[in-house]
């Protein structure tokens, strides 16, 4: 048994050089902690490489016992970090594993959620079950002849692929070493028509494939011309073959190859690295490149090696380096599809160490040259495509429960009316089942509970590179995000933070718990002043994790432990070092008294979620009179009604109490003394409309209306003053366009000149030296890194011009033109947002164009 601490510390742990190609793997790699039993190792041999265990030796003989093997000799197959794990597999001569250690991950769950010690519990599932066994993560199910092994809860990706890696390294050399029968594959019928075709229609028939490797993709500084431009292609089919070597070469070739071998050529078209190794020795392997074809390697010594002499195809490129290589197993077949692999180091930019990579392109024989067409065949699904499959039930119920709360949530003002102060069941049972699935089926059942580092990995992904399958991999959590992104632009935050988000709710739920338990006379809210300075600092930390992320996701991961999360739902408190437990165990003991002081006061995603919130598209309604009656601030759970009856929507969590006084005829005070004068004047008691009072007797005109309104104080249906920016002024069609982007993208304005002119001056230095930034890192000359440094003190500075000239901005929809006096965190939001989208824009297309250092 491997004892837990040998792979402790395994999360992005430096690895030798040399470990892909070094010949003796065990000097480097504990062998022995995978094979026990062994006594002395194999320098690496076969392909892909395996190491061979020996016991001790009878008779001056050393016995076989096995095979050790490195998982990424064999397979890339990425988990949920979109890195491979790197493990060392032990495997004993009949086929059953001896041990398995992981060397290398790079997942950051088992840094910081799930310990890594379940991993090992994981692999350790496997010793002594066989590589010919059928094993999948899951259930055991003898009748279809499936061998399950458990699942950690919570990384069911990196489980999943780490069982693909296991089954393929070991499949692939227990096939070399003959314990299982070597994949034979049907050879190619080629249907042949004798024609001669140029290079271009050969490259549009995908007859032909192009490897292209950038600087870049190796950590080399940005070059204009590639790294490596390879072309390669089948030259077995006589059609193909023909039109690229000409009639008599072809013939050639043909008669110096055996029935069952294959021939393929490789020319470099640019770049100045030779792809066929600059350490090739005479008798050597070519190890820059080499063919897969499903769990086969091919790789090519200097006899496999013939040279080419000329393309004859018209068209056909330059070229600076070549040659013919010949398969000579029978495992290939041109039918199926196949891979050249181009083998190349990868240098990591902030660290110097080197790291092998392979850089793969497929080929596939178009199916107009092969008889019959191409073969059926059935590729492993995607790692994500499984998770989907394998829990599309609990998916499809999760995804109905996201709807379902939205259309309830849509529909709030008929549940509003028929609720009132006293009786407000129709809002809460609704409300109080989202709670009770999103802590049992969301939180502790599917473990979905969103979290900052998500924020902070789509950030990143938004500014570097964008992977659907890192996403798609937990398809909760991508269905989730979807539902918070639509409604925080349609409602706020408050949808998801009120109703769906686990923690959130089991927060709330404590709080009634203390309320129903007699705890009611101890429960509070923080005095205002303090609630007023408090709720700033779920900003500073979101702001902080921000900034520290750019610099250190690992370190920004680390700190993310802020959230209670992973102690509550995905390992749980019984698991986890006591100062997690307590923190946990604090925040839901303090909840019993003051409703969610976690979510007003510390959650980063909260504050994340809240910025975007000031631009929602649809509020909650106010009256006129709510800025001078304070029955609803009274009841705000969330202290999000201002002194003058505003609601900010950035704190507010949907509870809808407010919205059930707003047109409660006993509950609302100025609704009750209406009520009761029309009682008492024997008046007509109509119904209250949309504005909050009931519906006039006689009908009064809007003006009327309007000006009885304006004349009582400020507005509380806006969060802040209405502004009418005078250069927008009836501004239609193109005109409004220009003035529109005019607005985000120049911040200075003549009010802002007059008041606050230094300020103004530096600000326009410091935006000429940001152009210049970007103007460097469009030439290739400026890292990601130094970039979205410049962009955050450029937004900073932005803020702070803003607010001394154009201090507004707009509320609602961007297409209308609604503007409001804008808040500090008003204007932090807009230019935060604003500048993450044009940033991402900016990135994109240097990306797009190759000029951007990663
Ligand atoms: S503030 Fe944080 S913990 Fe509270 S409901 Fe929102 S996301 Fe959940
Ligand atoms: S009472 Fe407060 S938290 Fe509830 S909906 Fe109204 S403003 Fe939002």
């Amino acid at each position: 048994m491997m004892a837990p601490r040998a792979q402790a510390g395994a999360y992005e742990a430096k690895l030798p050089d040399d470990l892909h190609t070094a010949k003796d793997l065990c000097a480097l790699v504990p062998c022995a902690d995978v094979f026990p039993a062994a006594s002395s190792f194999s320098p690496r041999m076969g392909q892909p490489p395996y190491v061979e265990a020996y016991g001790t030796a009878e008779a001056g003989k050393k016995k076989l016992l096995g095979y050790v093997m490195l998982s990424t000799d064999i397979t890339d197959t990425p988990a949920y970090s979109g890195k491979p794990v790197v493990t060392l597999i032990g495997m004993d001569v009949t086929g059953h594993f001896t041990g398995i250690k992981v060397l290398k991950h790079s997942e950051p769950i088992l840094l910081l959620g799930i310990p890594e010690s379940a991993l090992l519990k994981f692999n350790q599932q496997y010793v002594g079950k066989s590589v010919t066994d059928k094993i999948e993560v899951g259930q055991t199910r003898a009748d279809e002849g499936v061998l399950g092994v458990d699942a950690i809860s919570g990384a069911t990706v990196t489980v999943i692929a780490q069982n693909q890696v296991l089954m393929t390294s070991g499949a692939a050399v227990a096939r070399q070493v003959g314990i299982m029968a070597p994949v034979v594959r049907e050879a190619a019928h080629y249907a042949v028509t004798g024609q001669h075709y140029s290079w271009e229609q050969l490259v549009k028939e995908g007859a032909l494939q192009k490897v292209q490797v950038k600087n870049e993709q190796l950590g080399l500084e940005h070059s204009d011309t590639p790294f490596i431009e390879l072309w390669f292609g089948d030259l077995n089919h006589p059609d193909i073959g023909r039109s690229l070597l000409g009639d008599n070469s072809w013939n050639n070739l043909h008669s110096q190859l055996k029935p069952h071998e294959h021939a393929l050529f490789v020319i470099r078209t640019a770049g100045k690295e030779s792809f066929k190794g600059s350490g090739f020795v005479r008798g050597g392997i070519y190890d820059r490149v080499q063919v897969k074809q499903g769990g086969d390697s091919f790789t090519f010594r200097d006899l496999d090696y013939l040279n080419l002499y000329g393309i004859a195809a018209d068209g056909a490129p330059a070229y600076t380096e070549s040659a013919i290589f010949v398969i000579r197993s029978k495992g290939f077949s041109a039918s199926y599809p196949w891979k050249l692999s181009f083998l190349g180091n990868r240098i990591d930019r902030a660290t110097g160490s080197k790291s092998f990579t392979s850089f793969d392109t497929a080929y596939w024989m178009p199916a107009s040259y092969l008889e019959g067409g191409r073969p059926q065949i059935e590729e492993a699904a995607a790692p994500w495509v499984r998770v989907w499959k394998s829990k599309a039930l609990e998916i499809t119920l999760f995804a109905l429960l996201l709807v379902a709360v939205s259309v309830v949530y849509a529909f709030r003002e008929k549940l509003t009316r028929l609720s009132t102060h006293k009786n407000k069941w129709p809002v809460n049972a609704f409300k109080y089942s989202a709670w009770a699935l999103s802590i049992g089926f969301v939180g502790f059942g599917a473990m979905a509970q969103p979290s900052i580092t998500q924020v902070l990995t789509w950030f990143h992904a938004l500014l570097f590179q964008w992977t659907w399958s890192l996403f798609l991999t937990d398809p909760f959590i991508f269905l989730f995000w979807i539902f918070i992104i639509v409604t925080v632009f349609l409602f706020g935050r408050g949808l998801f933070c009120g109703w769906m988000c686990p923690f959130g709710s089991l927060s709330e739920a404590m709080y009634k718990l203390g309320g129903l338990i007699g705890l009611k006379r101890f429960q509070g809210h923080l005095p205002r002043v303090w609630h007023d300075r408090l709720k700033w600092v779920k900003y500073g930390i979101f702001f902080g994790l921000l900034t520290i992320s750019v610099f250190s996701m690992g370190l920004a991961e680390m700190l993310a432990e802020v959230e209670p999360f992973k102690t509550t739902f995905l390992v749980g408190i019984s698991h986890r070092a006591w100062p997690y437990g307590l923190f946990v165990c604090t925040l839901l003991g303090l909840s019993l008294f003051i409703e969610r002081p976690y979510c007003k006061y510390i959650c980063p995603l909260g504050a994340s979620l809240a910025m975007p919130s000031t631009f929602r598209w649809f509020g909650l309604r106010r009256k006129q009179d709510c800025n001078s009656c304070k029955a609803c601030a009274v009841g705000c759970g969330s202290l999000a009604i201002d002194a003058a009856g505003r609601i900010d929507h950035r704190e507010c969590l949907h509870c809808l109490d407010c919205m059930v006084l707003y047109t409660d005829v006993k509950a609302c005070p100025p609704l009750a003394k209406e009520r009761k004068r029309r009682e008492r004047d024997g008046l007509e008691i109509t119904a209250i409309g949309r504005d909050g009072y009931f519906i006039p007797i006689h009908p009064v005109s809007v003006d009327t209306v309007n000006t009885v309104s304006t004349k009582q104080g400020p507005d509380p249906r806006m969060p802040t003053d209405p502004v009418a920016p005078p250069h927008k002024a009836g501004a239609r069609g193109l005109r409004w366009l220009w003035l529109e982007l005019r607005d985000h993208l120049w911040p200075w304005s003549a009010e802002g000149w007059a008041s606050q002119k230094a300020l103004q001056i530096a600000g326009l230095s410091l935006a000429l030296a940001v152009s210049l930034a970007w103007l460097l890192a469009a030439m290739g000359r400026l890292s990601s890194a130094a970039i979205i440094g410049w962009w955050f003190g450029w937004s900073v500075y932005e803020v702070l011009i803003r607010l001394s000239g154009r201090r507004y901005v707009k509320d609602g929809p961007w297409w209308q033109a609604n503007y409001r006096y804008a808040s500090v965190m008003d204007m932090l939001s807009y230019v935060g947002f604003k500048n993450l989208l044009i940033g991402a824009v900016l990135f994109l297309t240097l990306k797009t164009l190759g000029l951007l250092l990663v």
